[in-house]
């Protein structure tokens, strides 16, 4: 074997916990393997953020394919010290999609809604991290100073991002402690969510040869600010044109983009558990910290659940082309594929039902009591992974999507999850956390 047959190519799946793990096999193999896979078993599914594994219905039977896609094969890393690597798809023996693979997930959920409303989505996952050991200046929120301290891996990872089908577009110094925001272009299909895990894989990956660890985990300090991932959705017909504005609304949506966001915080609170799926989580998704804490829809307001953006457009054109919304009560302790097709499935029954969302609110909800917001249509969601956990397993809905075992083994796998935490305080529940996304 001469040494480019000796190097590997890593085949990665994003897995119910969130996390990127796969096997390798040479590159010479890559014809053979690009049709055959990998094997893959069962139970991994039940392998939980913590590495224990919970009840599995599969226990050491089974056999799986993991197959990687062509079409997502970058290559990480110095020349030195590259990596070939592709993101694939889990199919049973005879090439059906495994029920428990994610991105098998978002992509039905995908084409159902093309199938429904001859629409194809363009997202983008905006990310937010922190630096491990990071230095908390005082003075640094959006500051100078400390996009100074990370322009040297910022440009390094955004130049590896460039070579990706995950386009870069911004990069600041966040609000908080040693924390960044990276946003990339918006892309159609499933290569939005492939973009999350590429995004992910390199921050992490660029940021540990320049000697820094970073951590998307939800929220480092139970007293502090979260990390985010705000999805932004617009849509756009088989010829390209845009779906989701429309002038003649006061808000500027269209059905199709009502519709939907009417789905997506009608079951807002039972799809939480795929949203948002760590205990933690649910510290950043309290009132004031600029995340998500109702189902509501907010005009240009940061702490709606599903927020319309603003446009800097004049032109209406352009303005149609701009126009989008994000979802903002998702962090990294999910699988891209897991919450993009939550969303999607939820959008696309509430295109299917005709579902309108309640009137964009532009006030502070949390000085509201459960009788007004219940009046005005709005719920406080889920305190808890505990309560998000049972209200999603309460949904007919969400079963109907997934499907009833799937259901059932997230909840287990949540469950175990949830036993490696018992008796610890928040801060030590962050910091188990900080250190697995
Ligand atoms: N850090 C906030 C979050 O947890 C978002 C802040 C912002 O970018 O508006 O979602
Ligand atoms: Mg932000």
């Amino acid at each position: 074997m001469n040494s480019d047959e000796s190097k590997l190519v890593f085949v990665a799946t994003s897995d119910l916990a969130g996390l990127v793990r796969g096997k390798s096999f040479p590159v010479s193999e890559w014809k053979k393997r690009s049709l055959r896979g990998v094997g893959w078993t069962p139970t991994n599914v039940q392998i939980t953020c913590f590495d224990t594994i919970a009840d599995s219905p599969f226990g050491s039977l089974g056999d799986l394919a993991l197959i990687p896609e062509a079409g997502t094969r970058f290559q990480m890393g110095d020349p030195g010290n590259a990596l070939d690597i592709a993101l694939g798809d889990i199919q049973s023996l005879e090439g059906e999609p495994w029920d428990f693979c994610t991105r098998s997930h978002a992509k039905r959920a995908l084409r159902e809604l093309h199938e429904l409303a001859g629409a194809t989505v363009l997202s983008a996952f905006e990310h937010e991290f922190q630096l491990k050991d990071g230095p908390a200046r005082p003075g640094d929120s959006f500051g100078l100073k400390g996009f100074r301290d990370g322009q040297a891996w910022a440009e390094a990872l955004i130049a590896e991002l460039d070579r990706t089908s995950c386009k870069p577009d911004t990069f600041m110094k966040e609000y908080g402690p040693s924390q960044y925001e990276i946003t990339n272009k918006p892309a159609t299909g499933i290569t939005a969510a492939d973009n999350a895990v590429i995004l992910r894989i390199l921050t992490d990956d660029v940021l540990h040869r320049f000697g820094v660890g970073s951590s998307f985990s939800p929220i480092l300090d139970p007293d502090s600010v979260g990390n985010g991932v705000h999805i932004h959705f617009s849509f756009i017909d088989d010829q390209d044109n845009p779906l989701t504005h429309d002038v003649a609304d006061p808000h500027g949506m269209s059905a199709l983009t009502r519709h939907f966001i009417g789905g997506v915080l009608k079951y807002l609170d039972q799809i939480m558990a795929l949203l948002a799926p760590s205990e933690i989580s649910y510290l950043r998704l309290t009132p004031h910290r600029w995340s998500a804490a109702f189902n509501n829809l907010g005009y240009r307001d940061r702490e709606a659940s599903v927020r319309i953006c603003p446009v800097s457009s004049r032109d209406s054109e352009a303005i149609a082309r701009q126009y989008n919304f994000e979802v903002r009560a998702v962090d990294a302790a999910a699988s891209p594929y897991l919450a993009y097709a939550a969303l999607l499935f939820a959008g696309t029954q509430g295109v299917r039902d005709g579902l309108e969302p309640p009137a964009p609110t532009e006030e502070d909800l949390s000085l509201l009591g459960p009788e007004a917001l219940a009046e005005r249509g709005f719920r406080r969601l889920p305190q808890s992974l505990k309560e998000a956990l049972d209200t999603m397993d309460r949904s007919q809905s969400v079963r109907s999507w997934f499907g009833d075992e799937f259901v059932n083994v997230y909840l287990d796998h949540k469950k175990q999850e949830m036993t490696e935490l018992e008796g610890l305080d928040w801060q030590e529940k962050c910091n188990l956390y900080k250190e697995v996304y």
